[in-house]
């Protein structure tokens, strides 16, 4: 179901229960404010999942309510992921659904990075 951005943080969500360590996930990198995994269903060769560890909804919560350190961390830990993967040459795509249009499904902030092949238009017409 569509996470509707504007609600209070759930704690039950799939990535809450990751970060606490009730679920699997195959790390990638992990600091005191970022935890980034595979995806458990990819949609391109490189496909990783990149989450603050605090309890933020959305890119909207986060980027109205993240500390100044949590937000440093996050950008710098997502640029140097696709750095460390090796994506940078060949070139790479971030994006963060936000809400219903964007079809957010989980209701904890995450970046995904896709790569590994040519990546197709930013959104289909
Ligand atoms: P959204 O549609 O919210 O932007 O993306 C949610 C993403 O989380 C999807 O790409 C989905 O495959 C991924 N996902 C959902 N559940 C799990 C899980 O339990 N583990 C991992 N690693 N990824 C998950």
């Amino acid at each position: 179901m569509a996470v509707d951005a504007t609600q209070p943080y759930d704690d039950s969500n799939i990535f809450a229960r990751i970060l606490r360590g009730e679920l699997p996930s195959k790390k990638v990198y992990e600091d005191e404010h970022v935890l980034a995994f595979h995806d458990i269903n990819p949609l391109a060769p490189t496909h990783i999942l990149v989450i603050p560890k605090g309890a933020y909804v959305s890119w909207d919560d986060f980027s109205e309510k993240a500390s100044d350190a949590e937000i440093a961390a996050f950008v710098r830990a997502s640029g140097r992921i696709a750095r460390e993967a090796g994506l940078v040459e060949s070139g790479y795509r971030v994006l963060a659904n936000t809400g219903p249009n964007s079809g957010q499904e989980v209701p904890h902030l995450h970046l995904h990075v896709f790569a590994g092949r040519p990546l197709g238009p930013m959104l289909a017409r």
